[in-house]
C-alpha cells in the first residue's frame, strides 16, 4: 500500500543514514511505533531538520512506500528544550525514550501511552517534581499500559487476594506475592502496595500527588527492580 498519513509523533532515536538523511524511530498515537526516513535533513537549512531530533513531537506527515516509511512535513509543537540543558534530566529522558522503544509494537495503535509519554516528559522539562518520583510514576504507567504492570492486589503466583494475607515482593515472580509462594520475598508496606496498584491506573498528572508522600520511594525501588526483570527478558 502507498500513501500519505498523518500522525502524532514523539521521536524516540535518531540515526544518521547515507550523506544528508536520517532515520528516526518515532512513537505515534495511531501507528505504536514506526520507523522512517528523513531526508535530506543534514542539509543545511532543511525543514526538517527538528523532525529528527529525539523529544521532539507534533505532527508528523508519513509517506509509505516500497515498505518504508519517510517523514515529509513535520509541525513541531514541542522539543522538550530543558530536558536537554540538564544532564540528570537528559539521562532519565534518555532512558525512557529507550524503554518505549523497546516496549513499543509496530502497526498498533498507542494513544494513551502516546499521551503517557508527553505528559511524562512535560513534567520532565518543565516541573520541579524529583526526578526518582517521575520515574516511578512513569515506570508504573508503561508497565500497565504495556500489559505487564505488577500483580499489586494479589500473589502473583497463586491468586490470593491481599485482603486475606500478607503479601511481599518478588520482581521474578510478578511482582505481589504471598509467604506461601515466595518465602524469601521482600516485605512490602501497605502503602507501597497501593501505589503500585493505584497509580498505574491514574493519569500521569497524579504524579503531584505522590509528592512528600512516605512511600514512594520503596514503591520506586520495586517497579524499577521489575521493569529491568521484565525487559531484560524479552
Ligand atoms: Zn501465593
Amino acid at each position: 500500500m502507498t500513501g500519505s498519513v498523518s500522525v502524532s509523533a514523539l521521536v524516540l532515536r535518531k540515526a544518521d543514514w547515507r550523506d544528508y538523511d536520517r532515520m528516526v524511530t518515532l512513537l505515534t498515537a495511531e501507528k505504536g511505533r514506526v520507523d522512517a526516513v528523513v531526508r535530506g535533513c543534514r542539509r543545511p537549512k532543511s525543514e526538517l531538520v527538528n523532525a529528527a531530533e529525539p523529544f521532539v513531537c507534533g505532527s508528523f506527515q508519513l509517506y509509505y512506500a516500497k515498505d518504508r516509511y519517510t517523514v515529509t512535513q513535520c509541525r513541531v509543537t514541542d522539543g522538550f528544550y530543558p530536558i536537554r540543558e540538564d544532564y540528570d534530566r537528559l539521562t532519565l529522558g534518555a532512558k525512557w525514550l529507550k524503554l518505549l522503544e523497546e516496549t513499543g509494537v509496530e502497526d498498533e495503535p498507542a494513544e494513551d501511552l502516546f499521551r503517557m509519554a508527553l505528559s511524562a516528559l512535560s513534567y520532565l522539562a518543565y516541573s520541579d517534581i524529583e526526578l526518582g518520583l517521575l520515574d516511578a510514576m512513569f515506570l508504573m504507567k508503561l508497565c500497565f499500559l504495556n500489559g505487564f504492570a505488577p500483580a499489586a492486589d494479589k500473589c502473583a503466583v497463586c491468586g490470593k487476594s491481599a485482603r486475606d494475607t500478607v503479601l511481599g515482593f518478588d520482581a521474578a515472580k510478578g511482582g505481589c506475592v504471598c509467604r506461601q509462594c515466595a518465602p524469601n520475598a521482600r516485605p512490602l508496606s501497605e502503602g507501597a502496595r497501593r501505589i503500585l496498584l493505584k497509580a498505574p491506573r491514574t493519569p500521569y498528572k497524579a504524579v503531584e500527588k505522590l509528592v512528600g508522600h512516605p512511600d514512594w520511594p520503596e514503591a520506586g525501588e520495586r517497579i524499577r527492580e521489575f521493569v529491568q526483570n521484565v525487559i531484560g527478558k524479552r
